[in-house]
């Protein structure tokens, strides 16, 4: 993760405006929009609750407004259902998926694994290794197009969000001041 830039406090203000929520994890900044502000978040995999550590596989944050947007639209259009009969009907697509997915799970445990040191517990590797980016059990259950798309634009290896920025591009860089 040689491209990965250490969170500055400035980087930390602006993910949290963007987050609008405090974030159980720490995180860092993966990828940038043109403007240099941050687009894709990439948190750690476990967190600890009540003294016990828990996973968190949906570890990577689309924070970028524009591209939130963007797929939000798509997901009203309905294509979060039509990828989702694509992975069942295409062996392809399906196959390109699911190496994807592989090189998530490694990148999960590696990260555990330097948090927890080589012991992970059980129940923890199990949702590492089983669930999609987008935190589902079920291979074919898309759930949130932001997920794909933040994979797409973190590591690169899911055709899900390889289409969706063939279809509404990168990030311009002209972020809105306001929502409207
Ligand atoms: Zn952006």
């Amino acid at each position: 993760m040689a491209n990965t830039t250490k969170i500055t406090e400035q980087d930390l203000q602006k993910s949290l405006e963007l987050l609008g929520r405090e974030p159980r994890t720490p995180f860092m900044v993966k990828t940038r929009c043109p403007d240099g502000s941050p687009q894709v978040l990439l948190a750690d995999p476990v967190f600890k609750e009540d003294e016990i550590w828990k996973p968190f596989p949906t570890f990577l944050w689309l924070v970028c407004p524009e591209l939130k947007l963007k797929a939000a639209h798509l997901e009203q259009d309905g294509l979060i259902r039509i990828f989702s009969a694509r992975l069942q009907e295409e062996q392809g697509f399906r196959e390109e998926f699911i190496d994807g997915q592989k090189a998530i799970s490694e990148i999960r445990m590696n990260m555990a694994r330097e948090i927890l040191g080589a012991e992970i517990p059980q129940h923890i590797q199990m949702i590492l290794t089983r669930t999609t980016i987008a935190g589902s059990m079920d291979i074919s259950g898309v759930k949130c197009l932001h997920a794909h798309l933040a994979q797409e634009l973190a590591f690169g290896n899911n055709p899900i969000g390889k289409e969706i920025l063939a279809r509404v591009g990168n990030c311009s860089g002209e972020h809105e001041r306001k929502q409207s």
